[in-house]
Order: C-alpha cells, then sequence, then structure tokens
C-alpha cells in the first residue's frame, strides 16, 4: 500500500523500506557504457517509496551530475566501497545493488546488499522482487 494519503498526512507504512542502490556505468542508461536500465524504473522504485541512490566508481559530483541531468532526486550517492557507512542510517529492512560486474556484486556482498546483475533483473511480479 501507498504510504502517502491526499490528506496531507503522512502515514505510517507497514511495507517494509527497500533500499535500491544502482551502478552507473554499464547499468543505467545514462551509463559509460549505457546499461539497460532506464531511468524510468529508477522513478517507479522512487514512486514506490523506496529508498534510492547510486554506487559508483564514478566521483561524487559526477554521479550528482547525472541524477540532476535526469531530473531525479535521489537519497544517496557514494562509491562502492563506502555502499555499507553511506546507507546505514536509513535503516531499511531490504537493501538491493543492481550492477554490471564482479566489482558490484563483491561490494554488495562486503555491504549485506542483495545483488542483481543487471542482465538478469526478475522480472516484473516475480515474487521476491521489488516491482
Ligand atoms: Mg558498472
Amino acid at each position: 500500500m501507498n504510504s502517502r494519503e491526499n490528506t496531507g498526512q503522512v502515514t505510517v507504512s507497514s511495507t517494509p523500506l527497500v533500499l535500491v542502490s544502482f551502478d552507473i556505468d554499464g547499468t543505467l542508461e545514462a551509463g559509460d557504457p549505457p546499461g539497460p536500465i532506464p531511468f524510468t524504473l529508477v522513478d517507479e522504485a522512487k514512486a514506490r517509496g523506496y529508498i534510492i541512490g547510486s554506487s559508483s566508481d564514478r566521483t561524487l559530483t559526477e554521479q550528482r551530475a547525472m541524477w540532476h541531468a535526469a531530473g531525479i532526486e535521489v537519497d544517496f550517492v557514494c562509491n562502492k566501497h563506502r555502499l555499507s557507512e553511506m546507507t546505514s542510517h536509513f535503516n531499511c529492512e531490504r537493501k538491493l545493488h543492481i550492477g554490471d560486474t564482479t566489482s558490484d556484486e563483491y561490494y554488495a556482498g562486503l555491504a549485506g546488499f542483495e545483488f542483481h546483475y543487471v542482465t538478469q533483473l526478475p522480472a516484473p511480479a516475480t515474487r521476491g522482487w521489488i516491482f
């Protein structure tokens, strides 16, 4: 259920808070090389109230510039090796990182995140997936 009603009041959601971290290069459409994830997917995650951001080898300045150009306000940007410390304050029940390399998988594992290869994302409505 949606946690926000049109009354202007924020209600407490019973849905566990989900955090999704996106790699950029090879993962997002604006990456170099471009990846298969369109910004519409990021928008959908955000619309569902998920905590979203990027975890990339790019500098934080570059990451912020990319999100700004895409018109998406994210909750965090970080370097891959700092994924855990940069997201721990969100206190989410599920944390996922989506990326395209074994480096993504390695750092996601270190941070205690679920990891999904961008080329092997579960289909929407698959049990256990985020959509
Ligand atoms: Mg990558």
